[in-house]
């Protein structure tokens, strides 16, 4: 048999511009990949009722082209429905799917600490087994009992976890019939051939409730790596969400080779000194010279890159001074 053709993805949700983070993780994907004659998909993720927006959509997707990478085939999230309804019959139809009616704030108040530093739900509407789930206008999670995995990734980190016990039985659909992160990103995965998985270490609590659901859809799981993140001062990772400095400031400060470069050296792909653990690294335009990303596939290899992650030192005040010289 053939060796499946190595395939992978970048897939952002559009809930927000790109912020640092969004193009070190983009230009990280596309460095493994590509160095390996790999196969690269771009999929925006917008089913999220946060991630709809179409101006924050557009504005997205010119932060990335503007970055310069180039993906063999881009798909909208959006529009793979069909592949998600699969999914969920798949569920379905092994008795794991059922209607939940608890709010947050009944599961909050079970009490049961998560993983991902959130709540466990307590499997309080296990019983209510769903079949016809195309009726349902309620929530849908599905059952994990029994998923008590031993998983390490390619960077050697142990995600194994008793999935109900760690995170819960995840939500899979909400009761407005939009299909959740966790089913949609492995369906999407599996129905793309998606053989490597490279993503922020943000997500890696979600590693092991994800590959449950590739063993429930028969499906082989991808290799997972899952890199370095990139935090602010606050020590918080840098997110869409919560107004970390975006593209359209970026985008005024540096020419997309400058952000490259400087993103290249807190990564440690940079000759030189290599970023040190608990110090910040200044983002100072003039401090670098501007690189081209594709020189950076020369080289590339997980065994440079730092495992450690990194606290970019600027603020708004910084980034306005700079923009203005
Ligand atoms: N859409 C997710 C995000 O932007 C990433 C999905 C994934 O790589 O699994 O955080």
């Amino acid at each position: 048999m053939p060796e499946p053709l190595i395939t992978g993805r970048f897939a952002p949700t559009t809930s927000g511009r790109a912020h640092p983070g969004t193009l070190l993780s983009a230009l990280l994907v596309w460095w493994d990949l590509r160095s390996q004659g790999g196969r690269t998909f771009l999929r925006w993720e917008d089913i999220d009722p946060s991630a709809r927006s179409r101006t924050m959509q557009k504005a997205l997707v010119e932060d990335l082209t503007w970055l310069g990478l180039d993906w063999d085939e881009t798909v909208w999230q959006s529009q793979l429905a069909d592949q998600h309804e699969q999914a969920l019959e798949c569920l379905a139809s092994q008795g794991r799917l059922y209607e939940c009616s608890c709010s947050r704030t009944d599961i909050r108040q079970a009490g049961l600490p998560s993983a991902s530093g959130g709540w466990v739900y307590p499997g309080t509407c296990r019983p209510r087994v769903v079949r016809n789930w195309r009726m349902s206008h309620e929530n849908l999670r599905c059952n994990l009992e029994g998923f008590s995995l031993t998983l390490t990734d390619e960077s050697g980190a142990d995600l194994s976890q008793n999935v109900p016990f760690d995170m819960g039985d995840p939500l899979v659909r909400r009761a407005d019939g939009s299909v959740t992160y966790q089913l949609a990103v492995v369906a999407d995965d599996a129905a793309s051939g998606i053989t490597r998985v490279v993503r922020g270490r943000d997500l890696a609590t979600s590693t092991a409730t994800q590959a449950a659901l590739y063993q429930l859809l028969k499906v082989p799981t991808p290799q997972w790596h899952h890199h370095f993140l990139l935090r602010e001062q606050q020590g918080e990772k840098l997110a869409k969400l919560h107004q970390s400095v975006g593209a359209d400031q970026l985008r005024q400060v540096y020419q997309a080779p400058q952000l490259v470069a400087l993103l290249m050296q807190v990564a440690g792909l940079l000759p030189g000194p290599r970023p040190e653990a608990g110090r910040p690294v200044s983002f100072e335009p003039a401090k670098v010279e501007p690189q081209d990303f594709r020189f950076a596939l020369r080289d590339f290899s997980w065994h440079r890159v730092t495992q450690e992650d990194q606290t970019l030192l600027w603020d708004g005040q910084k980034l306005s001074w700079w923009s203005r010289e």
